[in-house]
């Protein structure tokens, strides 16, 4: 019996004119993701996505999984096909939905017929389909209402294909599609939440992050690397730069005022990324603050940080309470290794008494003290990139 992966398409068959741009996108990611599981065939037919396999070898199980974690996919399910003859489709779905139907009490069948040809209506396949399954098993009774399982058979053009219930996709909008993006990455469970969100609503992603070696270990930034190459199951491959932070910090500490150390390292933070996304063809900056979460993330720290970003940031967590946030980061598996207590630059130098309610002239005044545009030069020209994925 061959078997087939049946996506549904989300959002993007709203999106008019765009739809198709939507849909290449899609495909595109289906087929570079697939492509390392074995050979499959991915083709679009009538707001449904089909994904093959051309032999034995490709791996269903991990192609369920690698669909599963693709922005713009709804729902999907695995079916078995049938060629388009009614006794055929019958023992297919006794047969492909053996072990669903053993353990369920009962089930309804429906039907979609958009082979007009075919010689059977809707109602007439779930007649006969449903008399069938209902000698097979015995046990089984018919419930329209709330079955365990509902049987679906769909007869379309190139062939029938038997299934039951549709799992939840990952939702969103193909990667890509909106453009592209910067995340501030740390070690913490927000950031990788937010990436994760961005992402799914379309964007292409880049990340930086910013060590301060010896303060902080290879160990930390290998955390870092873990969190990217989960968010990238969702997002896809991504790049990672590494901003040498050591030298930048150490100035502050020595030259600033000690009560907007904070402050000052989020500026130069904000202006490094948006320098290095601006020469990466990103558009935006993705940070994982929260409001009110710590002090740093107050109205008016909020502030003083966008004072120096020409470029738009996206928070999606703002609005967020810490339970909501570590709800998603379970979800996509991130919770675990951020967890994990490594150092952050962040937390490196902190103040005692950081300014809740900083004015951002002063903040200003006392980062210029420092000769900011060579500190920035020189940390942009040490950055260390690597592939994720
Ligand atoms: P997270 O859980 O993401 O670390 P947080 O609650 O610890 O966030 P902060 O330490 O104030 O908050 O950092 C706020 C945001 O600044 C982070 O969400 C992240 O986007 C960015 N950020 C913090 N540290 C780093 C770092 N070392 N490299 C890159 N970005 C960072
Ligand atoms: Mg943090």
């Amino acid at each position: 019996m061959k078997e087939i992966l049946l996506l549904k398409l989300g959002e993007i068959v709203l999106k008019g004119l765009n739809r198709k741009n939507f849909e290449d996108t899609l495909m595109r990611t289906l087929r570079r993701r697939l492509a390392r599981l074995g050979d499959f065939r991915v083709r679009a037919a009538q707001s449904t996505i089909y994904v093959e396999p051309q032999n034995d070898d490709a791996d269903m199980d991990e192609a369920e999984d690698c669909v599963a974690h693709v922005f713009g996919v709804a729902a999907y399910s695995r079916a078995c096909t049938a060629e388009k003859d009614l006794e055929i489709i019958k023992t297919a779905a006794a047969d492909y939905l053996a072990d669903t139907l053993g353990n369920a009490r009962t089930f309804k069948v429906e039907a979609k017929r958009s082979d007009k040809k075919f010689p059977y209506n809707s109602p007439q396949i779930c007649d006969e389909v449903g008399g069938f399954l209902l000698e097979r098993y015995p046990h089984l009774t018919v419930n329209v209402h709330e079955p365990d399982v509902i049987v679906t058979v769909e007869v379309r053009d190139f062939a029938a294909y038997v299934r039951a219930g549709l799992v939840r996709g990952a939702g969103g909008i193909p990667v890509g599609t909106g453009g592209k993006a910067c995340v501030l990455i740390s070690g913490g469970i927000d950031s990788p939440v937010a990436a994760y969100m961005m992402a799914k609503r379309g964007l292409e992603l880049m990340a930086v992050h910013f060590a301060s070696p010896p303060y902080t270990s290879e160990r930390a930034e290998e955390k870092v690397v873990e969190l990217l190459e989960r968010v990238a199951k969702f997002s896809g491959r991504l790049k990672m730069y590494t901003v040498p932070f050591t030298r930048i910090q150490e100035e502050i500490r020595d030259k600033c005022n000690e009560d907007y150390f904070t402050l000052i390292m989020r500026r130069f933070m904000m202006q490094i990324a948006q320098r290095l996304a601006a020469d990466k063809g990103a558009q935006a900056l993705i940070t994982g603050e929260s409001l009110g979460q710590v002090a740093s993330q107050t109205i008016g720290a909020i502030g003083c940080t966008d004072a120096v970003c020409t470029m738009p940031v996206f928070r999606p967590l703002l609005g967020m309470d810490k339970e909501e946030i570590i709800g998603i980061a379970r979800r996509i598996d991130t919770f675990d290794i951020s967890i994990q207590p490594y150092e952050d630059c962040c937390t490196v130098f902190t103040p005692k008494h950081p300014r809740t309610k900083p004015v951002i002239e002063k903040v200003a005044a006392e980062q210029n003290k420092l000769d900011c545009e060579a500190l920035i030069e020189e940390a942009v020209k040490n950055v260390k990139v690597r592939d994720i994925l």
